[in-house]
């Protein structure tokens, strides 16, 4: 029984802890789950910014890309006039009158001589200037000194330390070369090995990669009205025709188209190259922020060819307005929780609650996105959550557990101390029985064999066997009625009565076996009225009673038993008293249980079944009433019995033990 109690605790308690182990793997694989989950949020905001910056920038070059190489320059004569015609429009560049054109600032043209051209360079000679005239035009000046001053130099190689873009000379135009950029993937390898959460996300929009050489068939007769154009024309001129100034033009366009004037056909061949950045240092430039994102000023050239005559064209980019598109894209990008900050260089990961770091790679330089949490805890918060209710739950299960194991451990204690009771009381009883049996056959053998030859002794004898058989019927009484209790099945006659009486009439029953004992017995009975009683249960009470006081006070000096009646508001007290070694306090509750025997030396030297107490308790009960023992002076034990024989008991006669 103990062993499978203990198999079955050891199988729960072990499940138990598994369940407790696997649930907290379970919460940190969750854990770990969602910050997986909100890793790749990040990079998928990360990616949807780069997709939309590289949009928008597509868009901007694709613009750049298909503007026409006359509008570099303040005029040029429309491409769509009647051929043949003598007098061509002189139409003013459209980026003429403002510096900003999207992301782009300051467009202006190197014209193969190296001197720098732009579409707002004659604004001062207008008649009329107005105060954005004026502004336009000191912006103007401002942009070309900073080409001249920061640019060229460049462009010739003479800064030290600058890109090597010889690509242009004074005596001539060198094959052009790509500008030396980082790879992207290199930079992405370098980031990722830094660290998990930086990733490189490849902007390849200003880059001349993925664009195409566009080569185009303009009349040469348009040709070379535009390169004439380029002379500035007189102030009330700016939107007329300027046929008479063809001729008085002269300079490079004299030197070089007119060279090549006699062997050419009709058309001229454009070639337009794609754009490539430039980063040269230094720039005061008003769109150039103090300290650039990109380590200088980020120029976008485009290489033009039209027969011999090579030009630089590009304009200069305009960082703040980049990052504000970037800035407004990962805006609208920005999922719950997260926020973002642009810091255009360094990696600031490391302060703050940064959670990923994209690195917006444009090939000439880098801005870092760095995304946040807005709430870094939450995901710590949300888990804790989880493992409270987690481990809350465990520990009702746990203690429901517990007490259903404990529970079941007192149970089975009880089983089998019930059991062991029974087994004991099955050799008392065989012992009971048998001891009383072998007397009265040695009697009864005796007598029969004629043995006994004095008439005293025989008598006696007889006396004996009576004795005898009168405890077996006690002891098998008793059996009876306990029997018939545990199943529900006693019954109980209750009637009017003297119960003076019936104690008296038991008392007489057991004087001769008292005395035989060296006992005395007497009675104290008080007056009582009628009663309501059982008298068999009364009379198994005394009796009862009586015989543990002969059993158990046989060795008391004073052998008197006083056997009295009392009454007690409702009840009807009896009282069985002797001066034997009485009950140890310790003891006096569980003497009325089934089958207790204490293991007392005086208990152990004498027979008995642990029945008789029990019964006189229950038979108390079935009289609403109860048992109690005192202990008596100087020594010995006082049982008192209480009947509510006052009570109309009547009314349940023959009440089953079942119903109490
Ligand atoms: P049994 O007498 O068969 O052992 P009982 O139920 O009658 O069973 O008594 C229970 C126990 O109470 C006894 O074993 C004994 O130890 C104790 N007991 C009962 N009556 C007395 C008494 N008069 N004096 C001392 N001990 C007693």
């Amino acid at each position: 029984m103990y062993k499978r109690l203990i198999i079955l605790s050891i199988i729960i308690l072990t499940a138990l802890c598994g369940l407790v182990w696997m649930g907290y793997h379970s919460i940190r694989i969750r854990a770990q789950g969602m910050q997986g989950a909100r890793l790749g949020e990040f990079a998928a905001v990360a990616e949807q910014i780069r997709q939309d910056v590289t949009r928008t920038l597509d868009e901007f070059m694709q613009t750049e890309q298909s503007r026409p190489y006359t509008d570099y320059q303040h005029y040029y004569v429309p491409e769509n006039i009647a051929p043949g015609r003598q007098q061509m429009p002189v139409l003013r560049s459209p980026l003429a009158g403002r510096m900003e054109q999207g992301l782009a600032y300051g467009n202006f043209q190197i014209e193969p001589d190296g001197s720098v051209i732009t579409p707002n360079d004659n604004v001062n000679q207008r008649q009329d200037l107005t105060e954005s005239d004026n502004k336009l035009y000191t912006e103007a000046i401002s942009n070309r000194k900073n080409i001249e001053d920061n640019l060229l130099p460049v462009m010739h190689g003479t800064v030290p330390g600058s890109l090597k873009m010889n690509f242009y000379s004074r005596n001539g135009i060198t094959p052009l070369k790509e500008p030396e950029t980082v790879e992207p993937d290199q930079f992405a390898k370098e980031a990722s090995q830094k660290d998990k959460l930086s990733q490189s996300y490849p902007i390849e929009s200003l880059q001349s990669k993925g664009q195409k050489t566009q080569v185009i068939e303009q009349r040469r007769a348009v040709f070379e009205q535009n390169v004439l154009s380029n002379v500035a024309p007189q102030p009330q001129q700016q939107t007329q025709e300027l046929t008479a100034q063809t001729e008085q033009a002269g300079g490079p366009y004299e030197q070089q188209a007119g060279s090549t004037n006699e062997s050419q056909t009709d058309t001229v061949q454009v070639r337009i190259e794609p754009f490539f950045p430039v980063v040269v240092p230094g720039g005061d430039s008003a769109s150039q922020q103090d300290d650039s994102i990109f380590g200088g000023q980020v120029f976008l050239l485009r290489h033009v060819q039209i027969e011999d005559r090579h030009l630089l064209q590009g304009f200069q980019l305009n960082e703040k307005l980049l990052i504000g598109q970037i800035e407004d894209s990962a805006s609208r990008f920005m999922r719950k929780g997260m926020s973002f900050e642009l810091s255009p260089g360094e990696n600031t990961r490391d302060n703050g609650n940064v959670a990923y770091t994209a690195i917006l790679n444009f090939g000439f330089g880098d801005i870092v996105l760095n995304l946040k949490e807005i709430d870094p805890g939450w995901i710590g918060k949300e888990i804790r959550h989880l493992r409270i209710w987690y481990f809350s739950i465990i520990a009702i299960v746990l203690l429901a557990v517990t007490l259903g194991l404990v529970s079941l451990w007192r149970n089975a204690t009880a089983q089998i101390r019930l059991a062991q009771k029974k087994d004991d009381f099955i050799s008392a009883v065989s012992h009971e029985l048998r001891t009383p049996l072998t007397s009265i056959r040695m009697y009864s053998e005796m007598l029969e064999k004629n043995w006994v030859k004095s008439q005293d002794k025989a008598v006696e004898y007889y006396g004996n066997m009576r004795q005898e058989s009168e405890r077996l019927s006690r002891l098998i009484e008793n059996v009876l009625d306990f029997s018939r209790i545990q199943r529900g099945r006693k019954k109980y006659a209750f009637n009017a009565g003297d119960i003076n009486k019936c104690i008296a009439d038991v008392v007489e029953m057991m004087r001769p076996y008292a005395t035989q004992k060296g006992f005395s017995i007497q009675t104290e009975p008080a007056p009582i009225e009628q009663a309501t009683f059982d008298a068999d249960a009364v009379t198994q009470i005394i009796v009862n009673l009586l015989d543990n006081a002969i059993k158990y006070a046989r060795d008391a000096e004073d052998k008197t038993i006083i056997v009295r009646t009392k009454t007690e508001e409702k009840f009807t007290v009896i009282e069985v008293e002797d001066h034997g070694p009485g009950v140890p306090h310790r003891q006096r509750n569980k003497i009325f249980e089934q089958f207790y025997r204490p293991a007392a030396e005086s208990t152990r030297e004498t027979t008995g079944t642990g029945l008789g107490l029990a019964l006189v308790k229950k038979f108390a009960e079935a009289h609403k009433g109860f048992v109690e023992i005192i202990s008596a002076k100087p020594t010995g034990a006082i049982f008192r019995v209480a009947l509510a024989t006052r009570i109309r008991l009547v009314l349940f006669r023959a009440i089953t033990e079942e119903q109490l």
